[in-house]
């Protein structure tokens, strides 16, 4: 099984569901004690979500790229980026090791092609939803890509800083995105990204009318089914 680096704490609250996730599939698919062999990689996310305020991507990048080249010096097989929104700063993650990166959307793109959704609505920090950094990789890939006006957008945003990146769960926040998840529907989305890593915390399949997206799963499901892959060295 080959050695998981995670880049994470961006926040730790969606860190935690990806260390669960992980050994809960490895678990599943080898049975008995068989867990996940990962290397966890937590940043303190307050110096990274100032950075993002103030637009300082490159020098959040310098950090990431650092627990990458961290990561790889320590022994993982390849490396994952625990978080959408900084994959804004990918390429200067990806181009400071030599080892496999699993980007995230692409990940996404994969499981929303195979689900044969091609007009997706998206959920994520503004930056996210705002900028194209992410969506490209979708649309690139032939996916059309809708994403709330700006004061749902605001919405989004907010609870995800101020409440899922702080371990608060809000019933009323719920209903806020079922409302934002039903008019992306309205507009025509068949399918509904949740493209912020702690989304996933708040709602999911059940609040949805079409199929959801959940990118920490999927990320995670990537990532033990390359971890698994025989065809790469085994150790
Ligand atoms: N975890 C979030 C995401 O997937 C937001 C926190 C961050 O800005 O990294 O986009």
């Amino acid at each position: 099984m080959k050695l998981i680096g995670m880049i994470g704490g961006m926040s730790w609250e969606s860190t935690a569901l990806y260390y669960q996730l992980v050994n809960q599939l490895v678990r599943d698919r080898e049975g008995g004690l068989h867990s996940a062999r990962c290397i966890v990689y937590s940043v303190d996310f307050a110096v990274i979500e100032q950075m993002q305020v103030q637009g300082r991507w490159d020098e959040a990048g310098v950090i990431l790229a650092d627990a990458a080249k961290a990561l790889e010096g320590a022994g993982a097989d390849f490396v994952m980026l625990c978080t959408n929104t900084m994959h804004k700063v990918a390429a200067q993650v990806q181009e400071s090791i030599s080892i496999p990166f699993l980007h995230l959307a692409d990940t996404t793109a994969n499981a929303a092609l195979s689900a044969g959704t091609d007009v997706l609505g998206f959920l994520g920090t503004d930056f996210s939803m705002s900028d194209t950094f992410y969506r490209d990789k979708l649309t690139e890939r032939g996916l059309k890509v809708i994403v709330p006006d700006e004061p749902e957008r605001k919405l989004v945003h907010n609870i995800i800083y101020s409440e899922l990146c702080v371990g608060i769960i809000r019933e009323e926040s719920r209903e806020v995105y079922r409302r934002i998840i039903r008019n992306l529907v309205a507009e025509g989305a068949q399918g509904i990204i949740l493209g912020c890593t702690e989304i996933e915390l708040l709602v999911g399949q059940e609040d949805s009318p079409v199929p959801v997206f959940p990118t920490t799963r999927l990320h995670c499901e990537a990532a033990v089914d390359h971890a698994l892959d025989d065809a790469l060295v085994a150790r």
